[in-house]
């Protein structure tokens, strides 16, 4: 059984390509297409994500089964402990050994509805991330990696103390981490050097969404919990009623910040798709990491 963190050991910088389960069927169609798409690009491995409470695990299930089957992805399943019984997530953990899953990344998940409103654990569940990885790795033979915040964590008060909490993570059994989103290449090289300080050199991947809309520059601020800087506000934001010119700059911005952090030894790059490929694939291409074809 390969593993993510394998994938990540290699000698070159790799990338991988997150999804969310389909809703309908036309949601489907696009997914595979974007799956199939970027599945010629070969990416270290794909994951899908998880819905609040178990609202999409049918679908998470399906399709990185699917991807088992069918593609020569290596797919990761994310899981959270909103709303879940132990009982329950045992559950769903056995049904992804029996699809054939071994890679799982383990969130705690938000409140549903308010993302920032007051976490409740389910009465026979999990309060943090770090007993949702410990439960996985005692289930059977998975890699499991963990979420981390270079801003720390929105509910958190003091970055130290987040630090702390995402080594924790490790301790418990955790093999790599994805960050969040973030804007400049420092504001990621400082969550790494407060990892190194505890004594923690585990694989940190930068998660990158290609800024082609305006909508994807908001979505960064409200997922980061961190405002555009001067030097990203000043290239995109006279672009914002130019569509395609805002397009261009943006792939440039990303780009920038991604070859930065290859530059600075990061071993892979992990790009939010929102179910598409074409942004995805050009950073991909620019970045040098597609397939040489003989
Ligand atoms: C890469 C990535 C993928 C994601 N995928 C999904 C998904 O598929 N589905 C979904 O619903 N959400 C997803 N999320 C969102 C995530 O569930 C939320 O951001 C959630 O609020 C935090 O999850 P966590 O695993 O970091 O929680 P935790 O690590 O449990 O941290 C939550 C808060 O508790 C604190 N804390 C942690 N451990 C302790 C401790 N032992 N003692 C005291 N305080 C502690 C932390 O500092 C933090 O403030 C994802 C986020 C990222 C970055």
């Amino acid at each position: 059984m390969t593993s993510v963190v394998e994938r990540l050991s290699g000698p070159r910088p790799v990338f991988s390509v997150e999804f969310f389960p389909p809703r309908d069927a036309a949601d489907e169609q696009r997914l595979w297409l974007a799956i199939r798409q970027l599945e010629g690009c070969e990416p270290a491995f794909m994951s899908v994500t998880y819905g609040a409470g178990g609202s999409s695990r049918d679908r998470t299930i399906r399709t990185t089964g699917r991807v088992v089957q069918e593609t020569s992805l290596l797919p990761m399943a994310h899981l959270t402990a909103v709303n879940h019984s132990v009982a329950e997530l045992r559950n769903v953990i056995g049904w992804y050994a029996a699809v054939g899953v071994h890679n799982v990344l383990a969130v705690r998940g938000d409140p549903p509805g308010d993302p920032n409103g007051e976490w409740i654990r389910h009465p026979n569940g999990l309060t943090y991330a770090e007993e949702l990885v410990a439960l996985v790795r005692e289930l059977g033979d998975f890699c499991v990696g963990v979420a981390a915040f270079p801003y720390g964590h929105p509910r958190s008060t003091d970055l130290d103390g987040d630090t702390e909490n995402l080594v924790r993570k490790f301790r418990a059994g955790a093999s790599f981490a994805i960050a969040q989103l973030f804007f400049e290449a420092e504001d990621f090289l400082r969550l790494r050097d407060r990892m190194a300080k505890r004594g923690c050199d585990a694989p940190l991947l930068p998660g990158i969404l290609p800024l082609t809309t305006v909508r994807t520059l908001h979505k960064t601020v409200e997922l980061s919990g961190a405002p555009v800087p001067p030097s990203i506000a000043r290239r995109l934001e006279p672009l914002a009623d130019d569509p395609k010119a805002f397009r261009a700059e943006g792939i440039d911005v990303v780009t920038e910040l991604a070859q930065r952090l290859i530059d600075e030894g990061v071993p892979g790059v992990h790009f939010y798709t929102f179910n598409m490929s074409k942004a995805t694939t050009e950073v991909v291409g620019r970045l040098g990491l597609l397939p040489a074809r003989a």
